[in-house]
């Protein structure tokens, strides 16, 4: 990709920028989100706004999270404070319980991401999913294969079982590179991800989970009895039901906080 001149900005490849320019794609998306007055709502990435002004319209009032200081001066100048919220930095150290949502007003989140960022970004979002009542983006179509994949699949991995965890996700429908200026090379895909209630997640510690799931990816090829050597032995696979001689791909999500709360149970890994 070149850096290209969209609309008088000279689009960062740094920042990932990749404008939507049709205006079915557009309204697709918004329908997709059904944005409903009075509701908190952040954007992150708002670039030139594509999004940003159909938002507004159908809200009264929108949060953005943008990096590039250009593009907020140009916020700046087209909206008005009562309207669109800036916060100037990083959607990555942004902290999206700062935005006042509430039980009775959960937070909305919405984005055509930044692809360099995209799964560091689900990750920090995923630490928010309490205050959160949907999340709808635009991805690289590959990356929404991963979260959305079923065990067994290629596809499938710590991406698909750490997020599966954690919300119920659809993928809507794609987004050709032709959608955008300057056109990315790939397909891009449109994700919704609502989280489960917590009583549904089942995991006691979260972040053993995490550490396991990191294990049994971390050498695709290699069994379960390899991977997960630190945590589990004959006894505890025997005592999981689990074959020790299955690939982390095989296993499905309850599998793995099956496997957590076995090790928990037994101060492993802890
Ligand atoms: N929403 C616009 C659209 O659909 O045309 C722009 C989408 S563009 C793919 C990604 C946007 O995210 C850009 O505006 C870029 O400056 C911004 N961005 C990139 N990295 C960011 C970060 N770490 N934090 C916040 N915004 C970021």
């Amino acid at each position: 990709m070149q850096d290209f001149e969209t609309d008088g900005h000279r689009a960062r490849k740094r920042f990932g920028q990749n404008f939507l320019s049709d205006p079915n794609i557009i309204r697709r998306i918004i329908d997709a989100i059904r944005p409903q007055p009075g509701e908190t709502m952040v954007e992150i990435g708002p670039g030139l706004g594509a999004m940003t002004a159909p938002l507004i319209e159908r809200l009264g009032h929108l949060h953005v999270v943008e990096i590039d200081r250009d593009l907020i001066a140009r916020l700046r100048e087209t909206y008005a404070p009562a309207q669109l919220t800036i916060h100037e930095g990083d959607a990555l150290k942004f902290d999206f319980g700062s935005l006042g949502a509430d039980a009775a007003r959960p937070l909305r989140i919405v984005g055509n991401l930044p692809y360099n960022i995209s799964t560091p970004i689900l990750f920090h979002l995923a630490e928010f999913a309490a205050q959160v009542k949907d999340m709808t983006f635009m991805l690289q179509k590959e990356v929404v294969m991963r979260m959305v994949a079923a065990p067994g699949t290629e596809e499938y991995g710590r991406l698909s079982v750490m997020l599966q965890y954690r919300f119920r996700m659809g993928r809507m429908f794609d987004v050709p590179p032709g959608a955008f200026r300057p056109a990315p090379k790939v397909m891009s895909s449109i994700v919704r991800m609502a989280p489960l209630p917590p009583e549904q997640l089942g995991a006691q510690d979260e972040a053993l989970l995490g550490r396991i799931v990191t294990a049994a990816f971390g050498q695709r090829r290699k069994t379960l009895k390899n991977t997960l050597r630190e945590f589990l032995d004959d006894t505890d696979f025997a005592a999981l039901g689990l074959d020790a001689g299955l690939r982390g791909e095989r296993l499905a999500v309850a599998d793995f906080v099956a496997i957590a709360n076995h090790c928990a149970a037994r101060g492993r890994g802890g």
